[in-house]
């Protein structure tokens, strides 16, 4: 699927203008692909727009840990040529899903075999001002910052959007309107005041908290990883993650699921941290030197409006990003799957040539199943743990125990731990999962049990 949408089709012009709504992730994804496409292309957002890589108000996810998979990086790679080893030279850390990730869950570490899943580990805004910094350089793209959208135009019979109006009543005509305002979806208010129904929505409410700080990086003493993740079992509602970004630090966050919730101060954080079996997180906290306050973040539901399901819609607009689907941060998937999204805008463009009917309906009903995956990954995850709510998927459970045994499989056998990790890197399909060679390898090394916390 995500091979399939790598860009890889024939570029058709559709030429005239066209806006994104919102400079974040999706919105850049989206403005790259619109460039080679229309004629000009105007990014507008309502945040102030930093020089360098800093934290943004309206996006202040950005102070915790986002890490890229190996999919989303294979996009930007591609639009982007150059943009990772970029990303290196400013610091990132090149990391290996398999080889350079200790992770431990379902009682044990996974074992370190070298994979092709590989990508940079960096901070939010680095990632982001980096991005944004390529598609500003594109000749056809302006960015406007602190510019705030309010409505859309129509034409006369009110079936195509030919325009966004701005908070100053001004205009900017447009010949395809993409809405990367993220989870809010701000178009959808704009839409229905034109008469248009949202479309129907999934959520599942998971209430994941997030406390976040930032170390500065020193040398552990016995490791030969670069980044952690201990989860602990599905009943302690808990789960670390350290990431090294740029600058030689640490970016290390407690989760707690469905009502647990970490603490923010940094003894009790601490004691937070000893509380798994795996003592890395603490080991890494305890060895670093704590940079700037703890934040903390809480979110609430997975959210997934079923765009594929619109019956009307206006013409010449498109939803992408966080505004179509929002998961459940654990997974890494938003900016991966907004890249997808783009992706297919891209493809469904090159189809028809035209901002007409046929590309709406391909477009909304493209990008809206291209979730379905990620949504029944995170989804499905998200239901082993105990005051998770909403529609659960039939099979969840039985998934979820098997979804165990794969991890206890991976801590005695590196190919079922590669290829487990490129279903959640999104380059693979879960099915590959179900093959009768692969069930059977699984079955047979998930005998052997957990394996325990080493901590090399
Ligand atoms: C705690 C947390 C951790 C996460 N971790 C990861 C991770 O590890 N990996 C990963 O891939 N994803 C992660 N995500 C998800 C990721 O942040 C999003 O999927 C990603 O930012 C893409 O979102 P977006 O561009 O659609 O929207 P957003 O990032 O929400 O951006 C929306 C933009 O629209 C602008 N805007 C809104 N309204 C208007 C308006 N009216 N006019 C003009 N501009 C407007 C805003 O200013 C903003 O810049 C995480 C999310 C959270 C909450």
């Amino acid at each position: 699927m995500s091979h399939h949408h790598l860009g890889r089709t024939h570029v058709r012009p559709v030429g005239g203008p066209s806006v994104v709504v919102g400079a974040s992730m999706a919105g850049l994804c989206a403005a790259r692909v619109l460039s080679e496409r229309f004629d000009h292309v105007v990014v507008i957002d309502r945040d102030k727009l930093p020089n360098g890589p800093e934290w943004r108000h309206q996006v202040p996810q950005g102070r915790h840990p986002h890490f890229l998979l190996r999919a989303g990086a294979q996009h930007l790679e591609w639009w982007f040529p150059g943009i990772v080893e970029e990303l290196e030279a400013g610091g990132a850390v090149d990391v290996d899903v398999c080889r350079d990730l200790y992770w431990y869950e379902s009682g044990g570490v996974m074992r370190r075999p070298a994979s092709e899943l590989h990508g940079p580990a960096m901070s939010r805004p680095f990632l982001e001002a980096t991005v944004r910094r390529r598609v500003e350089a594109l000749p056809n793209v302006t960015l406007l910052d602190e510019t705030v959208a309010e409505g859309l135009e129509t034409d006369a019979s009110g079936t195509r959007i030919t325009g966004v109006r701005l908070d100053d009543g001004s205009t900017i005509a447009s010949g395809l309107t993409v809405d990367a305002t993220g989870r809010q979806a701000r178009s959808l208010g704009w839409l229905k005041t034109l008469g248009y129904e949202a479309p129907s929505e999934s959520v599942v409410t998971v209430d994941t908290r997030y406390a976040t700080r930032v170390y500065r990086r020193t040398e552990l003493p016995v490791r030969d990883w670069k980044a952690a993740a201990v989860i602990g079992n599905p009943d302690s509602k808990r789960l670390a993650l350290a990431l090294p970004t740029e600058g030689e630090r640490w970016i290390v966050t407690l989760v707690g699921l469905g009502g647990e919730s970490p603490p923010t101060d940094e003894a009790e954080r601490l004691a937070y941290a000893e509380s798994f079996e795996s003592p890395v997180i603490a080991d890494i906290m305890a060895a670093s030197e704590p940079i700037g306050e703890t934040v903390a973040y809480r979110f609430a539901a997975d959210q997934r409006r079923h765009m594929e399901r619109m019956r009307r819609f206006p013409l010449g607009w498109v939803p992408v990003g966080d505004a179509v689907c929002s998961f459940n941060p654990i997974y890494g998937q938003g900016m991966t799957t907004a890249a997808q999204q783009a992706a297919i805008l891209g493809t469904c463009l090159d189809r028809t040539g035209a901002t007409n009917r046929s590309f709406s309906h391909h477009y909304l009903r493209a990008a809206g199943r291209s979730v379905s995956v990620p949504w029944s990954i995170a989804v499905g995850r998200d239901f082993a743990y105990d005051g998770t709510t909403g529609k659960k998927p039939a099979g969840t459970d039985l998934v979820n125990r098997y979804t165990e045994r794969v991890a206890v499989a991976a801590q005695h056998d590196d190919a079922v731990g590669i290829r487990s990790n490129a279903v959640a890197g999104l380059v693979r399909r879960p099915e590959s999962l179900l093959t009768p060679a692969y069930v059977f390898r699984v079955l047979r090394f998930a005998r052997h049990g957990p394996i325990g916390p080493s901590s090399t």
